[in-house]
């Protein structure tokens, strides 16, 4: 479902069979109601045929599949051998994660600071003028804010932006009402950088 050879996720598409999709090519994130073992999101993602589809992504494959926590293989480019990703890829995620660095991160405006955050705390993105406007619910306060990134920073675990876009604006509680205020600020230039060093 997720190859880290190529950082993206396989979907099926009624068009072409199958959808090869970034993260950063998501559009919506929805935490199905009745999943626990696994947790199960309902993704609707902008497809290369132009049209957004939903599919269906567990929790570890959102969160730890990217960090290579879980199966598949990679190809080591030391020995050109298709090994194991867990083993190299895990270990070396764990021991960045360890030593205070973080896959994600976003900048919480309540909270006026940065924070860790992994992409299941991820709701809302919007593409525009090259980088990716992102609705994110702060794992801390629970409270919505919206960053201005760029794709590298949703796609490539441990590459965080050193400043980001934030709109300026405490958003409601509620999904479908904060949707509606995300897309009526987003790119309306309401927003500000900061820094996310952590
Ligand atoms: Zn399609
Ligand atoms: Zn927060």
């Amino acid at each position: 479902m997720y190859d880290p050879l190529t950082s993206r996720y396989t979907f099926a598409c009624p068009r072409r069979g199958e959808a090869h999709i970034t993260l950063s090519g998501f559009r919506t994130l929805e935490r199905l109601e009745g999943t626990a073992h696994p947790v199960v999101y309902r993704v609707r993602f902008a497809c290369g045929c132009g049209d957004e589809h939903d599919g269906l992504v567990s929790h570890d494959e959102l969160d730890w599949a990217p960090l290579g926590l879980e199966g598949g293989v990679f190809l080591n480019l030391m020995t050109s051998k298709v090994e194991p990703v867990a083993d190299e890829l895990g270990g070396l995620a764990a021991l960045r994660i360890g030593a205070g660095e973080w896959p994600w991160s976003f900048f919480c405006y309540p909270e006026e600071r940065p924070r860790p955050v992994f992409p299941s705390a991820f709701f809302l993105l919007t593409p525009g003028d090259g980088r990716v406007g992102l609705a994110v619910r702060c794992p801390a306060c629970r409270k919505t804010s919206v960053n201005v990134v760029s794709h590298e920073h949703i796609d490539v675990p441990f590459h965080n932006d050193r400043e980001v876009g934030v709109v300026e604006h405490v958003f409601a509680d509620d999904v479908p009402a904060a949707v509606e205020e995300f897309r009526a600020e987003l790119w309306s230039s309401a927003f500000d950088a900061r820094r996310l060093a952590l």
